[in-house]
């Protein structure tokens, strides 16, 4: 019996990678298919790839194959705008970014709005238009190229009905229900809803890469089962892990648990009083102790968070990790100086967001390239 559960709707435990790989049928995302990735972008790896943030993948192989001979891939991922967007949601579109600017590729950003209002029953229509806009300004802020990247909100975008008709009619009750979990209970609008979220995947007729965390990867599996039947190729995907919120290494950083998500928008001075608070750390119960034992990055979420977005240089990561095991480094300072990265970031985060409120028009997908 694991101690963890990962599907679409629920993250719970702390995860063990290797072991979810095998239970998702993934495959490991090997130093061959890294050093590959650095060879043909020309490119030193952003910390994402070398850490093995993103650590499984599917068809990714396929999809470097794709380029190299000239056949070309696309990028899609989305958002479901339920709610403001925190950092555990933002660091797979860096990702993405990177993976556009090198390799020069399309992207699409599916932003669901009508899957929010079906499935979360106190939101409105009106709520999840709103947080759609609200979204796409942090996406925007990201920096996408304007010419590749096509954002679309689905109530909007009506050509996608169209498109998702004949996915529909390969998507059986039984087949959606299981990766779903629809019950007596559920509407209807949630139960023709897969055929909706898979329509992207055929927007061009190359292999589509999905940067996503592994959760969503039941997903794809079902647009896998039926693609080729419908002439286009599997999706690809790359699956990254879990940024843990404040309070633990434990599940991941969830907006339905503020306390534990710092969130684009958040006030700096208020982010930092919340890391103070609530961040979890793997240090001593006195400094004394501390300097005599070190302290256990392994088990804290202020090294956690330095590792996955805010040291990106390794040897500094390093230095950091050895100090701290040394009992050199103690937990107020460490903190402090993560509170300063993150503030940082979200006053650069948030200047770009005043600026995406411009952009927006640019970004629109209206099904012409
Ligand atoms: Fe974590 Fe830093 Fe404390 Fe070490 S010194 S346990 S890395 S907060």
């Amino acid at each position: 019996m694991d101690d963890f559960k990962v599907t679409p709707w629920d993250v719970e435990g702390v995860v063990d990678y290797a072991k979810l790989i095998e239970e998702f049928g993934t495959s490991p995302l090997t130093d061959e298919l890294i050093e590959k990735t650095a060879e043909l972008t020309k490119s030193e790896l952003p910390i994402y790839f070398r850490r093995r943030f993103f650590f499984s993948h599917r068809d990714y192989d396929k999809v470097l194959a794709d380029y190299e001979s000239g056949k070309g891939f696309f990028l899609y991922t989305g958002r479901g705008p339920s709610g403001p967007m925190h950092i555990g949601h933002i660091i797979p579109f860096f990702a993405t970014k990177w993976l556009q600017e090198k390799f020069g590729v399309n992207l699409y950003i599916q932003i669901t709005d009508d899957e929010k209002f079906l499935f979360k029953e106190k939101l409105t229509f009106d709520d999840t238009k709103r947080w759609a806009y609200d979204n796409i300004l942090d996406i925007i802020a990201v920096g996408f190229d304007p010419d590749k990247t096509f954002i679309f909100q689905d109530s909007e975008f009506t050509k996608i009905y169209e498109m998702a008709i004949p996915i529909a009619k390969k998507i059986n009750y039984s087949m959606a229900r299981a990766v779903f979990g629809f019950t007596e209970q559920s509407k209807i609008g949630m139960i023709f809803y897969p055929a909706i979220q898979a329509a992207p995947t055929f927007f061009e007729r190359k292999r589509c890469l999905i940067p996503a965390a592994i959760d969503q990867d039941p997903y794809w599996r079902l647009q896998r089962d039926f693609a080729e039947s419908l002439g286009y190729y599997k999706t690809a995907a790359i699956h990254s892990k879990f940024v843990p919120g404040l309070m633990g290494l434990e599940g991941k950083m969830s907006a339905s648990k503020p306390e534990t998500a710092v969130y684009l928008t958040d006030d700096p001075e208020e982010a930092g009083k919340k890391i103070w608070k609530y961040a979890l750390t793997g240090g001593r119960a006195t400094a004394k102790e501390q300097r005599e034992k070190g302290g256990q990055p392994e088990k804290c979420v202020v090294f956690k968070w330095f590792e996955i977005f805010f040291e990106p240089d390794d040897k500094k990561l390093m230095e950091r990790y050895h100090a701290c095991k040394s009992g050199e480094l103690l937990c107020g300072q460490c903190k402090r100086e993560l509170i300063e990265r993150v503030q940082e970031f979200l006053k650069e985060h948030q200047k770009k967001r005043k600026e995406a409120e411009k952009k927006v028009e640019k970004f629109k997908y209206t099904g012409e390239l």
